[in-house]
């Protein structure tokens, strides 16, 4: 026999709106979390709708999580180290020890690929070092912008930027891979500076101002964008068999449900926008199909009935 209905793994906005789902559909769901979501890294979100004036990712998910738990939610801190398909579910072994569950939601999120600069985790908590323009451009309008990337991704994002700002530089990191001529003349056409001179130093100033010194020479910006992906936090799909894209993207029907039947994914893990309001939205989705999907198995085993034709409420005379 399962401990529970279903086990969650990642306690960010995704798998949070799926426990609060899950407990409003009366089942028991465990929420397994490590404490290394990106929701946490979020100074403040002024794109969430629903705040006007904003609110700290921290806070966010202490909210999404308080409301969790007045649905019965139950939650455990450890990290999941594997996960198996047996008959009857999944086995996960975590810190903690194995859990098993008939269905299992994978809201583990995505790493981002940090810029190797001193000070990095300070740098994004002040807002001067940003990891997605989608975002959080529009509190950069007019500033001087870097973004360090490489290849054809720098300069899409240092395309993107060019609608919030008219001083936009792309600082391309590998000078072993030169930007093809097709890229630099897109630049050039956007009014986007293009640095292609290794970074010899940096220094972080005051509230504001970071001081780039590159190829000896020294510039100056108010916000740097890194531009170098996300690696998807997928390895655990993997584990079980199930689909990924090229770039470790989970794969998920309509329903959320991965190639594997009862493993979903939902969040930035999946395959699409990384954003909360679409991890929130896929979370939802995959905790209505999972119980859905257990209605049909309690109906199946005669845990409930349907209703027979004579306990139908009376209709309405016409
Ligand atoms: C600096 C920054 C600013 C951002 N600003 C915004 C913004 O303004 N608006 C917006 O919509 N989005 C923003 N985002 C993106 C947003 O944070 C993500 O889209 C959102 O957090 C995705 O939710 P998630 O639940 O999929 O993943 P996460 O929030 O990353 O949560 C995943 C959870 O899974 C847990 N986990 C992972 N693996 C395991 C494991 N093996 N065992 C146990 N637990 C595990 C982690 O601890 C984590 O709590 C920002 C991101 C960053 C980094």
């Amino acid at each position: 026999m399962p401990d529970w209905d279903a086990v969650i793994i990642g306690g960010g906005p995704a798998g949070l709106t799926a426990a609060i789902y899950l407990g409003r559909f009366r089942r028991q769901a465990l929420v397994i979390d490590d404490g290394t979501g990106r929701a946490e890294r979020i100074p403040k979100t002024h794109n969430h709708p629903g705040f006007p004036g904003g609110i700290e990712g921290d806070t966010l998910v202490a909210r999404i999580r308080e409301q969790a738990a007045e649905y019965g939610a139950n939650f455990l801190k450890a990290c999941v180290t594997d996960l198996k398909r047996e008959d009857a579910g999944f086995l996960l072994e975590t810190s903690q020890g194995e859990i098993r569950a008939p269905f299992v939601i994978l809201a583990s999120g995505s790493k981002d690929n940090d810029p190797a600069l001193p000070g990095v985790e300070s740098a994004v908590d002040r807002g001067l070092i940003r990891l997605c323009p989608i975002c959080d451009a529009y509190e950069v309008i007019g500033k001087r912008i870097g973004i360090l990337g490489n290849g054809p991704k720098g300069v899409r994002e240092a395309q993107f930027l060019t609608t919030y700002s008219d001083d936009v530089t792309l600082i391309h990191l590998d000078p072993e891979n030169p930007l093809s001529p097709d890229d630099k003349s897109t630049l050039e056409r956007e009014g986007i500076a293009l640095m292609e001179s290794v970074i010899d130093a940096v220094h972080i100033e005051n509230d504001a101002i970071e001081a780039f010194d590159i190829g000896g020479e020294e510039h100056r910006f108010d916000v740097i964008y890194g531009a170098l992906g996300l690696t998807p936090r997928s390895e655990l799909a993997h584990r079980a068999g199930a689909a990924t894209t090229d770039d470790a993207c989970m794969k998920v029907n309509a329903h959320q449900e991965t190639s594997v039947s009862g493993l979903y994914a939902a969040g930035d893990l999946v395959l699409g926008l990384n954003q909360i309001s679409i991890a929130q939205a896929e979370g939802a989705i995959a905790a209505t199909d999972i119980h859905n999907k257990l209605r049909a198995m309690e109906r199946e085993d005669g845990r409930i009935r349907e209703p027979l034709p004579d306990e139908c409420p009376p209709q309405k005379a016409g």
